[in-house]
């Protein structure tokens, strides 16, 4: 068994600081310990009931008695009904929980929420029946020990009622935190769900594509096909995610030529919004006026579209060969690899796979690989509907891997 769970646990190991202690007074450096370097270990199922998983975050170490881990429940699952000899600090970080103390009702806690839990206390916190719950938990050892096990919380007392909050019923208070926010839960909970565990709970957190890169799959999605009406939260969050208002403003120019001119125009509003609360100085929007070099392979295409369409439409081959491919693609507000993701997104929202593998092609040039444009893909699914990432998918399948 693990000897580091602590804040939920059985022992602790008594950090070895008798021989520190005469250094202590001394200079001590920082000590960091890095996001993703800790283990994550399932928690002692004589302690625990359904899937919970430990993550220590640091130790107690002399003089101080506090130690915390984070500590994910399944829906359902459950610590034993335990005390802690100096009490503890629960601060719910993510989805829907419960807390109970002996003799009391059952509570709901959420996102948002801070616990404290007296010394001596019998009581147990798990997740809700329906929703996953991680909290932080942060308790001092007396003696070596932060935890007394008791047994286990029976099927009929997790599933007791719960108490009734005073001032509003939890169902209809945003949850700080939640992507699904206040009337998800209330008017679609199988979508909220959705939403908080699979779409921001996975997806977007996956390591595959960055959270900017998301961002510019998103919004481009969103603009593509005209769902302007909820742009301007994705917006935000590209802004935060480091997208560059130029880059955002270059993404718009981009789709007023793949997706057309009124889903550009829609879009604006948002964008004005957007800029406007967040103080964006629009004259960082201007780009330069040099140009990227032209691709290698421009040459070639442009000889081979004159000769396909342009006896029959030679402004459209003209057009396409100076400003598409002369001008917009050369521009500066854009990285190749950026540009050639946003079509190629683009264009899978808008179910155009005839197209797709040009562009993946183009993209590989520039750095694109094909499973950040499969991940960009799966992405999509979420924004244009699952048939056009899947018609999207069976294109990009059949090229070959080069
Ligand atoms: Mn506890």
């Amino acid at each position: 068994m693990s000897m580091h769970v602590i804040a939920v646990g059985i022992t602790i190991p008594i950090a070895v600081v008798s021989l520190l202690a005469a250094a202590s007074v001394s200079a001590q450096s920082l000590v960091i310990s890095r996001a993703g370097s800790r283990p994550v270990r399932p928690a002692p199922p004589q302690n625990f009931t359904g899937a919970v998983q430990v993550e220590m975050l640091f130790d107690a170490v002399d003089p101080s008695h506090a130690s915390g881990g984070t500590v994910t429940f399944a829906p359902r699952a459950r610590t034993a009904w335990h005390t802690h000899p100096r009490g503890q600090i629960l601060v719910i970080t993510d989805g829907v929980g419960r807390v109970q103390r002996w003799g009391d009702p059952v509570e709901e806690v959420r996102a948002g929420d801070v616990v404290r839990i007296p010394a001596g206390q019998k009581h147990w916190h798990g997740a809700s029946p329906h929703a996953a719950m991680t909290h932080l938990a942060i308790s001092e050892h007396r003696d070596g020990s932060t935890v007394q096990w008791l047994e286990l919380v029976s099927d009929e007392q997790y599933h007791a009622a719960v108490r009734a909050e005073q001032d509003s019923p939890p169902q209809s208070r945003p949850v700080p935190g939640r992507p699904s926010g206040e009337v998800q839960p209330r008017v679609a909970p199988g979508m909220a769900t959705l939403t908080d565990d699979v779409l921001f709970g996975d997806v977007w957190r996956r390591p595959e594509l960055s959270p900017r890169d998301r961002s510019l799959v998103t919004i481009t999605v969103l603009i593509a096909t005209g769902k302007a009406a909820v742009l301007s939260g994705h917006l935000n969050r590209a802004l935060d995610n480091g997208v560059l208002p130029s880059e955002a403003s270059g993404v718009l120019a981009h789709l007023a030529v793949y997706a057309g001119w009124p889903s550009a125009v829609a879009a604006l509003e948002a964008y004005d919004q957007v800029y406007a609360t967040r103080k964006v100085d629009t004259a960082t929007l201007r780009v330069a006026d040099d140009r990227l070099a032209a691709s290698a392979a421009d040459a070639a295409r442009a000889t081979g579209l004159t000769a396909s369409v342009g006896a029959v439409a030679p402004k459209f081959a003209q057009l396409t060969n100076d400003v598409v491919f002369g001008d917009l693609w050369r521009r500066r507000d854009l990285s190749l690899r950026d540009r050639s993701l946003v079509t190629i997104v683009a264009l899978a929202a808008m179910g155009d796979d005839e197209h797709l593998e040009f562009y993946v092609d183009r993209g590989r040039e520039s750095g694109l690989t094909r499973e950040q444009v499969a991940e960009a893909l799966t992405h999509l699914g979420f924004y244009a509907g699952w048939s056009r990432a899947a018609r999207a998918m069976t294109a990009i399948a059949r090229l070959p891997s080069r």
